[in-house]
């Protein structure tokens, strides 16, 4: 199969395309698509068919759920059997945007999706190209990450291409996304709202909203299966080992120069994947295209923009060990740190 890519840079210009695509979707076919979060693989939501086939492109396990993306709050009543008044603050507060609530689910919403569970997550793109492609499907679009199992998510359509292409149709080119990790995903199905991925929506804000919001006991190191199914898997891994420093952000730019040194001494390829003041601070002992400077200490915009597209670089080059400067979990910081710890198998050196 052929993989077309079309850019899309205006949604009212372009809407021939648009329809097109959503065509595609509501047919059963399969579509990649820009969000501000990363880029979705998606398919038609009410189509138990087509959904098995993003498991197919992907390699996804088959119990591991799908969000599904609607276009408008009429939507969201498609496919939740109710929204409850917690859910429908959320809705108000964050939505559309960056934010995947899970609901107990409509009978139409087919077991493939769900993975059998009663509940469902469904989220509001702010991204208008996303919007505009649901709205044309005329049906909820289900959709994952749209990269292999197990890899980080892609930002860039070019990384949809390396993993999807031949395996689906067509690729909607937004250019790259904002915020550049998934949604924050929140059970509202309790008495209390529970964090069950942390995201651009963040602990401090939903606390602001809510008055009072839980963290997964499996995101906080808690030997329990996480709530979210696709949490318990391997995600977002670089080909080559990653190991994260955590600690003092003061103390980091000595810290990598030991270990780097150490690896070196060893016979290592080092790549590191750090703050601009680390990397700044690493030149002379390490190759350019082995240093990966992911912003600034504490932008954590930047840093969560850059991550997974850093990440999958270094699978092209010759680095055959990694490490990665880890920050404090607040804000943003608690889904960085929380891809991190996976990409690195929750290998950490604390400094
Ligand atoms: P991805 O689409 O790759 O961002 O992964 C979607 C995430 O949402 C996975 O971690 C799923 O386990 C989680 N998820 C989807 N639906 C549900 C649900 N009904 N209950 C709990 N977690 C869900
Ligand atoms: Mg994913």
């Amino acid at each position: 199969m052929e993989t077309e890519i079309v850019r899309i840079t205006d949604v009212k210009a372009q809407a021939g395309d648009i329809a097109r695509a959503g065509k595609l979707l509501r047919g059963g076919g399969l579509v990649a698509f820009p969000t501000e979060t990363v880029y979705g693989l998606g398919a038609n939501g009410f189509d138990a068919a087509a959904c098995a086939r993003i498991y197919a492109a992907k390699g996804r396990p088959s119990d591991n759920p799908l969000i599904l993306h609607v276009c408008d709050r009429a939507m969201v009543d498609e496919v939740a059997a109710e929204v409850t008044p917690m859910a429908e603050r959320l809705l108000a507060a964050f939505c559309p945007g960056p934010l995947t609530l899970i609901m107990r689910r409509r009978e139409v919403v087919p077991d493939r999706i769900t993975g059998g569970l009663a509940t469902v997550g469904v989220r509001m793109p702010e991204s208008v190209v996303a919007r505009a492609l649901i709205r044309a499907a005329g049906v909820p679009v289900a959709a994952p990450s749209a990269n292999v199992s197990g890899r980080p998510s892609p930002t860039t359509a070019a990384s949809v291409y390396r993993d999807m292409q031949g395996r689906i149709p067509l690729i909607l080119d937004g250019g790259p996304c904002r915020f550049g990790v998934e949604s924050t995903i929140v059970d509202c199905t309790g008495p209390v709202a529970v964090i069950l991925r942390p995201g651009a929506i963040t602990r401090e804000m939903l606390t602001e909203v809510l008055g009072g919001v839980k963290l997964d006991p499996a995101l906080v190191g808690a030997k329990v299966v996480p709530r979210a199914p696709g949490m318990k898997y391997k995600h977002y891994a670089p080909n080559a080992p990653l190991t994260l420093l955590e600690g003092d952000p003061t103390k980091m730019v000595p810290a990598f120069r030991r270990q780097v040194r150490q690896l070196q001494a060893a016979g290592h390829r080092v790549g590191v994947l750090a703050s601009h003041e680390v990397v700044m601070a690493l030149q002379d002992l390490v190759p350019s295209p082995l240093l990966a400077d992911y912003g600034a200490q504490g932008d954590l915009l930047t840093i969560a923009s850059r991550l997974y597209e850093q990440l999958i670089a270094f699978n092209d080059t010759d680095a055959d060990v990694l490490l990665g400067e880890g920050m404090a979990d607040t804000g943003l910081g608690l889904a960085i740190m929380n891809r991190l710890h996976k990409a690195s198998g929750f290998h950490s050196l604390q400094i």
